[in-house]
């Protein structure tokens, strides 16, 4: 199935359905626990529930915690879950299993990472971050050089990126999937160009993992962290992934050297020794709770292929835009991610001056989307729970919001401390 939308076909609720009867994927929607009477568009902020997870969260708790008790380290699999887990992600992005590995937040790991990469390049003390980054990757970058001596923080624009590359230039940092405008950039080739100029690449794949097929190998990235509780539906606060390329890992001293990092923490010697695998980007004790919820949202991608649910996903961001360019005049919206789908990731954010309103008024009535400063409504085209028809659906609300100017109401504009 190619999942095209013919341009002079009739948009309507048979055409959609239609879509849903040829979905490959259509039968995953079951994987999910999904409310009654909601559209979910924000598996980019937070991925659906698995309806496996609760079940095996839950005999991880009673049976494993409960009755196991600390027999499980070694009995239920709980000292490898991070390696275990990290091997599957690495099949999702095409990485060594020896290279990625479940720990701590995303954040943590771009700390870890930049510290560790700023020490394999002790001559160069520069590092490049993309302006249009999570800004939680500037304030890590940021608080690094006010940590480690020498180091200086240039926040750039894509666009400066081969210029600013000059023989100071430690690492560069950028995330490969906007999270405000969904612009997908170019991961081969902006690696090479980094590398070319002498310097190390450090991708978040945040928004990229189980959004857009990846290949790190083919893209020789040296570094990368990855969200487990979006597109991975591992659960709010899910832990993290950190992929470190094999060809560094011998030298790859990261900062947080803690026990789980050890080569042997149960010899308890003074002395650290990193492991010689990819444990070494471990610190503290594995959070077993949040592993379990995040590996029943990572094994559903075992049986997925990538290039499939791209598709798929890709056919309901544009039958969305497709519907909305029929049914409004689109004066007060406006599309601020790109319009050709191959340049942009798993979600499309519409400008609206009101935009926190409208989304509110959304919300209101079933469609959840979310919110983005200063006036970006994203919505997420998640290929494993959504159908056509919701797309369908979910674009007549937005239409009749619009129309019906529903969001301009008090309420809707009250800001709630998660937008
Ligand atoms: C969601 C997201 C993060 C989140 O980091 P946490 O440490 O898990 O809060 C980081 N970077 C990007 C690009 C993200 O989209």
């Amino acid at each position: 199935m190619s999942f095209e939308i013919p341009s002079d076909v009739q948009l309507d609720p048979a055409f959609c359905a239609s879509l849903d009867e040829q979905d490959p994927l259509a039968s995953l929607r079951h994987e999910f626990m999904l409310p009654d009477g909601v559209i979910y568009l924000d598996g980019m902020s937070l991925g659906a529930l698995p309806k496996k997870t609760s079940q095996c969260v839950s005999d991880v708790v009673n049976e494993q915690w409960g009755q196991g008790l600390i027999r499980s380290w070694n009995s239920a699999g709980w000292m490898e879950a991070p390696q275990r887990i990290g091997g599957k992600i690495a099949r999702l992005i095409n990485a060594h299993s020896d290279e990625v590995v479940i720990a701590d937040s995303t954040s943590v790991n771009l700390f870890k990472l930049l510290v560790g990469a700023l020490d394999l390049k002790p001559e160069r003390r520069t590092v490049l971050i993309e302006s249009t980054n999570f800004p939680t990757d500037i304030y890590i970058a940021k608080g690094v050089s006010q940590l480690l001596p020498g180091i200086d923080v240039r926040v750039i624009s894509v666009d400066q990126l081969s210029e600013s590359l000059d023989d100071s230039v430690a690492v560069v940092m950028m995330t490969h999937v906007d999270y405000k405008s969904s612009q997908l950039q170019d991961m081969e080739g902006i690696t090479r160009l980094v590398h070319n100029a002498g310097a190390l690449m450090l991708w978040d794949l945040s928004h990229s993992t189980g959004a857009v097929p990846l290949d790190l190998a083919r893209s020789r990235v040296d570094f990368a962290v990855g969200c487990g509780y979006k597109y991975l539906n591992g659960g709010p606060g899910a832990p993290a992934f950190v992929f470190v390329a094999l060809r560094h890992l011998q030298n790859f001293k990261q900062p947080i050297t803690a026990w789980m990092g050890h080569a042997r923490p149960f010899d308890f010697t003074i002395d650290y020794e990193p492991s010689p695998n990819i444990s070494r980007m471990l610190s503290g004790t594995p959070m077993i709770l949040s592993l379990a919820a995040l590996e029943v949202g990572v094994d559903l991608w075992a049986k997925i292929d990538p290039t499939l649910a791209r598709a798929k996903s890709v056919a309901l961001s544009k039958l969305f835009l497709s519907i909305l360019e029929r049914t409004l005049d689109t004066g007060c919206l406006k599309v601020a991610s790109p319009r050709d789908p191959s340049q942009r990731g798993g979600h499309i954010a519409i400008r609206h001056e009101q935009g926190y309103a409208v989304m509110q008024a959304m919300i209101d009535r079933g469609v959840i989307g979310d919110f983005r400063e200063p006036d970006l409504m994203r919505f997420g085209f998640a290929p494993l729970y959504l159908r056509f028809i919701d797309i369908w659906n979910a674009a007549q609300i937005l239409t009749k919001v619009i129309q019906t100017n529903a969001w301009d109401s008090p309420e809707y504009r009250e800001r709630a401390a998660v937008t």
